[in-house]
């Protein structure tokens, strides 16, 4: 059965976090966690400290008799099918296991990807399109770790752009069988998976997923690719010449693909969110126990100001992560549950995942930039010990380079972001054109609405300021350009951004202040630091991109006016970073590792 989520947080549609004010009761916490939750949080973490960590090596080293076995074990201890139905195999988990689960096992890239690739992309597509027969046939070896999975949608010439493929399907003579003739490339698990969904054009035109097994005609797997990084995973081409696929197998409707395509790289989004804020929890403990030995200039380099600030800026980050991530599979469960005793019935479940497209792209945007800069800054705590293979800051650097290229580039989920959102406020799903008036008449009129007094004023005052900055530029952006903006690249990125950090630094001070709320300013104030620094840095980089849109928007009196209304919506007093960082890092290094008290 899926678990309810231990608080009953508010059901609220996909983006409307930009346009409405959110309370710390609205969103789910890591401090929500139920029993359950905690217990399936510990079993991951031993399962990723015992037997993921010590084959590390052997991963390395292409063993992928390893990766098998340890998939197998996953699934023996329940991990893998938590997507997965009861009636099939899995556990039927809540969407806060999901990410749990992904955020404890991310203790190596290698292994990550090719859980990653099984649990999610490679199983989903029948979980939530397959027919009874499919889903009988094949969910519980996937649930079970039984039999592999992947996911075969790029081609050498169609990555980014995969509804323009050129694999072919062709309905045999006899009726019988596809016909797939094409290659497929950077094929995650190729090298030893069972069961693949590949994506092929039925006559030329309609994109349709089909389920293919290793063993039909005509399937073959090429030689592995030689990468930069998560070596420990198997990445391969696949030839398909003349490979025969029963009509049986066609997965979904013939000419819907993209359903199935898009859809499921959506979890595998807020999944590799979770990963990459696991993954910094991670490194920042082994950067701990470095800065604690290593000596320079008669003391360790943890007592140095610059390298207590990298790990401040780190665990401000875990802690916003944390708060994002579970904020939006917290808002998921919500609405599953909402559904009432549907859950056998997967599509309410993956149109809410399509609900909250917007929040699985920025949680991808925002954790795979958020670990690149944390495994480089480590490196730089290493030293010249960063640079060579010795310690896993180098592997790490490596590793975690790809998670801004696969599941969408970071390029393709801003234009998602940025073009949804736009998409909703043309077609009135989403209010966000009369909430532009609004704004636009407060800014004119010189009144500014402002929040509650109340714990965390100042904080929720520049989230409720940030939401306003990017709505004015928004405007700005759209009053300009009208239906043509989609083409301006660089204006809807710059709004992706603002949207990105706004949603960061509300998730991060919507936590903190449902902290003091239960725990007393005093218990909370590590969270709150936590919440200002990030908060701090947040407000720049918004700041900075309403002004890049603005000047590219406008000229002579209009611009000079609209400068001096960003100017007044971005004035705010700023916090004391460099004693809240000291503070912070202060507790971490005491400790040995992020800590939110
Ligand atoms: C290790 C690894 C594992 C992978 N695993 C899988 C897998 O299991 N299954 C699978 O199907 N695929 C997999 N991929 C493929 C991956 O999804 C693609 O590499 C990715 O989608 C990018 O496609 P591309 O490489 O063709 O780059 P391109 O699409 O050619 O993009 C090149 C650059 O142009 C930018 N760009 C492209 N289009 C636009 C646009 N419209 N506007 C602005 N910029 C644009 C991109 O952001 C990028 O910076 C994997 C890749 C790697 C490296």
């Amino acid at each position: 059965m899926a678990t309810p989520t231990a608080v009953p947080v508010a059901n609220v549609p996909g983006g409307s976090f930009l346009i409405e004010e959110r309370k710390p009761e609205d969103v789910f916490t890591p401090e929500d966690f139920t029993e359950q939750h905690l217990l399936i949080a510990q079993t991951a973490e031993e399962f990723a400290v015992k037997e993921i960590v010590p084959n590390i090596e052997k991963m390395e080293h292409k063993e992928f008799a390893v990766n098998r076995e340890l998939l197998k074990k996953a699934g023996d201890l329940g991990l893998s099918g938590v997507d997965v139905p009861e009636a099939y195999g899995g556990m039927q988990l809540d969407k806060v296991t999901s990410a749990i689960i992904a955020d404890r096992v991310a203790k190596y890239g290698g292994f990550s990807t090719t859980w990653g690739a099984h649990t999610c992309i490679g199983t989903l597509p029948i979980v939530y399109f397959g027919t009874e027969a499919q889903k009988k046939k094949y969910l519980p070896g996937l649930a079970s770790g039984e039999t592999v999975g992947a996911y075969a949608l790029s081609e050498s010439s169609s990555g980014s752009d995969a509804l323009n493929c050129r694999t072919r399907a062709v309905l045999s003579a006899d009726g019988k069988d596809y016909i797939l003739n094409g290659e497929k490339m950077w094929i995650t698990n190729a090298g030893f998976a069972d069961l693949f969904i590949v994506f092929a054009k039925v006559e030329g035109e309609k994109f349709t997923a089909f389920i293919v097994e290793r063993g039909f005609p005509g399937f073959s797997v090429g030689a592995e690719e030689h990468k930069m990084g998560i070596r420990g995973s198997s990445t391969c081409p696949l030839i398909l010449s003349d490979c025969r696929v029963p009509v049986a197998n066609v997965l979904g409707e013939i000419g819907k693909g993209h359903h199935i395509a898009f859809n499921v790289l959506n979890v595998g989004r807020f999944k590799l969110g979770a990963a990459c804020v696991g993954s910094a929890r991670n490194c920042i403990e082994g950067a701990i126990a470095y800065a604690k030995q290593r000596k320079a200039f008669g003391k360790v380099i943890a007592d140095f100001g610059l390298i207590r600030e990298k790990l401040a800026n780190i665990a401000a980050g875990i802690f916003t992560g944390e708060a994002m991530a579970y904020r939006t599979v917290g808002m998921m469960d919500a609405a599953i549950g909402h559904l009432g005793a549907v859950h056998d019935e997967m599509v309410p479940v993956r149109k809410i995942i399509d609900e909250y497209a917007v929040e699985c792209s920025i949680l991808k945007v925002w954790g795979s930039e958020f670990i690149s800069n944390v495994t480089d800054e480590v490196v730089q705590i290493y030293g010249g010990y960063g640079f060579v293979e010795e310690y896993p800051a180098e592997r790490n650097y490596r590793d975690v380079r790809v998670n801004r290229i696969f599941e969408g580039t970071n390029e393709i989920n801003r234009l998602v972001i940025a073009g949804f959102l736009l998409k909703r406020a043309m077609s009135g799903q989403l209010p966000l054109m009369a909430a532009i008036k609004k704004l636009m008449d407060e800014v004119l009129s010189g009144t500014t609405e402002e929040s509650e007094e109340g714990p965390l004023y100042e904080e929720r005052r520049l989230v409720a300021r940030a939401k306003k900055i990017g709505l004015f530029a928004a405007g700005v952006a759209t009053q300009k350009y009208m239906q043509t903006i989609g083409d301006e690249q660089e204006i809807m990125a710059a709004i992706a951004n603002m949207v990105i950090e706004t949603y960061a630094m509300e998730s991060a001070v919507l936590r903190a202040h449902k902290l003091v709320a239960k725990n007393g300013e005093q218990a909370s104030a590590q969270a709150v630091a936590m919440a200002r620094v990030y908060m701090e840095g947040a407000m720049q980089k918004i700041e900075s991109a309403a002004r890049m849109v603005i000047a590219a928007c406008g000229e002579g009196d209009m611009l000079r006016s609209q400068l001096a209304i960003l100017r007044r919506l971005c004035k705010y007093d700023p916090f004391n970073v460099v004693a809240l960082r000291r503070a912070i890092a202060l507790r971490v290094i005491e400790t040995g590792k992020y800590q939110v008290a």
